[in-house]
């Protein structure tokens, strides 16, 4: 789909764009709509990411608890003291 500049009908190849490269002129609120659009897609991205990153940081953590058990013999120790 291409956006059509109102003014001198070039084609508008940002829809994020405000104005027309072309001939400055502002372009339709319908243009920006499509932009916010993009953005918020965008966005949802980002965030699917960064919970794929936190799962993945989980695993991780779990998998150091699993190799290094050392805390819970140091909680013995302690135990054993007092
Ligand atoms: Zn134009």
């Amino acid at each position: 789909m291409e956006l059509h500049c109102p003014e001198c009908n070039s084609i508008v190849y940002s829809r994020r764009a405000d104005i027309c490269g072309i001939c400055g002129k502002p372009l339709p609120e319908s243009f920006h709509f499509h932009g916010d659009q993009a953005e918020k897609i965008e966005t949802e991205l980002e965030h699917a990411r960064h919970d794929l990153q936190a799962v993945s940081d989980d695993r991780a953590a779990v998998r150091e608890g699993l190799d290094t058990p050392d805390s819970l013999f140091l909680e013995d120790a302690t135990d054993d003291m007092q």
